[in-house]
């Protein structure tokens, strides 16, 4: 037993979240425990981070040997890990250069800044608008949130950053219509995560890419909820087949370790020129020992075509589920990025298929008030999958026996 209890969280802590009234302890693979000894299947992976499951050997391999000989020297030098880590994200991807942070905000906040950076140094001051989309997420700093598509999120933060306009997703013609040439950048992410798990249609990826092209602005990728391997590319792009300008990638690529990169081209890398920007710990040695760890195993062809036999499996079995109970009106996404959309009469529910499932033993996650998302470590044991569906499938019968007495 504990004596830290949770409700020093109502104490001490900030308001801003609403945790569980478990407390996770300790965890292996894509199983946790909490201070009761209480087991829990692990469908959420910390939102996408933790891709390799909880204590994966080769990264606290990878962590306690950078522990043990060097943490942090600030970017006045630059250490081996990281030098090692920007070497290989080049080789695996379009890029030429990387920038490291700590999160994926700040990687999009320095996306972003670059951009507006680039189109000053190439076109002049007047070529600074955004061009964004409704429900996207990009972080919680004022310019990533002002990008991102939810206004709630934004609300009674102001004044916030101008130059930023939002479209409709998937809308060719809106996004034709908003395009002139005082555009500098698109932000878009290839699946939506924190909106729903709504994947771009390829068509629309293609039309950004093209318009960019046409205007002289850049795009953007945010790959930071799909990069590292969820939807069975090492990035989304290379599936979708759409090259961007700039791509940030965080969560997965520290396996839950905090780290972050902005991806870019040598020419437009030119404009974060010495003094530009920077970061006290970006790149800092121990994130990007367990980086090199993690994509070393991610980028294995068996761990991405893994994915796709995850997937199926997953998805037959939540399919079954929805049908048996009626309760999902689609399952969306790509690869280990899972999205189940509530059917009638059970939408706007979603926190509640959350809570129920908690209560039988399983971590899943929402994506709005409407999705039930899943996205568990991209190499879960097919045991733990099955096991998994059998207490979404019970948490899935109480909440409609619930429901049946409350009716009845
Ligand atoms: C999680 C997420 C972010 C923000 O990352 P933080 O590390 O929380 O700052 C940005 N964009 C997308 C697509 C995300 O999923």
């Amino acid at each position: 037993m504990s004596s830290i209890e949770r409700g020093w969280y109502d104490t001490y802590m900030m308001p801003n979240y609403a945790p569980a009234q478990m407390i996770p302890v300790r965890g292996s693979g894509s199983r946790l425990w909490d201070q009761d000894g209480r087991e829990y299947i692990d469908f959420a992976a910390g939102i996408a981070v933790n891709a390799l499951g909880h204590a994966h050997p080769a990264l606290v391999e990878a962590l306690t040997e950078q522990a043990n000989k060097l943490w942090h020297t600030a970017n006045v030098l630059v250490t081996e890990p990281a030098l090692l880590l920007a070497k290989k994200l080049v080789a695996l991807t379009f890029a030429d250069k990387v920038f490291f942070s700590n999160s994926g905000a700040e990687a999009n906040e320095a996306a972003l800044k670059l951009a507006r950076r680039f189109a000053f140094d190439h076109f002049g001051e007047k070529k600074c608008r955004i061009l964004s989309f409704d429900n996207a997420f990009h972080g919680r700093t004022l310019f990533t949130v002002t990008a991102g598509g939810q206004q709630s999120y934004r609300e009674g933060f102001g004044p916030l950053p101008g130059g930023i306009q939002h479209l409709p997703f998937n809308d060719i013609e809106a996004l034709e219509d908003a395009f002139d040439s005082d555009v500098c950048a698109v932000i878009v992410e290839p699946i939506q995560g924190e909106g729903g798990v709504i994947a771009a249609e390829s068509e629309f990826l293609k039309r950004i890419r093209e318009l960019c092209d046409q205007y002289q602005a850049l795009m953007i990728m945010d790959e930071i909820q799909t990069g590292v391997g969820r939807t069975g590319s090492l990035y989304a792009y290379q599936a979708f087949d759409v090259i961007p300008d700039l791509l940030t990638t965080a969560k997965a690529l520290g396996g839950g370790f905090p780290i972050a990169a902005t991806l870019t081209s040598d020419k437009v890398a030119a404009s974060l020129a010495v003094g530009t920007h920077g970061s006290t710990w970006g790149g800092n040695p121990m994130g990007c020992a367990v980086a090199n760890a993690v994509l070393d195993i991610v980028s294995a062809s068996a761990v991405l075509t893994g994915v796709s036999e995850r997937r199926q499996r997953l998805e037959e079995g939540i399919l079954a589920i929805g049908q048996q109970y009626g309760v999902f009106e689609q399952v969306r996404g790509m690869g280990l990025l899972i999205g189940c959309v509530l059917a009638e009469p059970w939408t706007g529910r979603a926190r509640d298929f959350m809570q129920a499932a908690q209560n039988e033993g399983l971590f899943v996650l929402v994506a709005g008030a409407n999705v039930l998302r899943v996205a568990p470590s991209l190499i879960i044991p097919k045991d733990d999958i099955d096991q998994g569906l059998v207490r979404l499938q019970k948490a899935v019968a109480k909440i409609c026996e619930a429901k049946g007495q409350a009716a009845g």
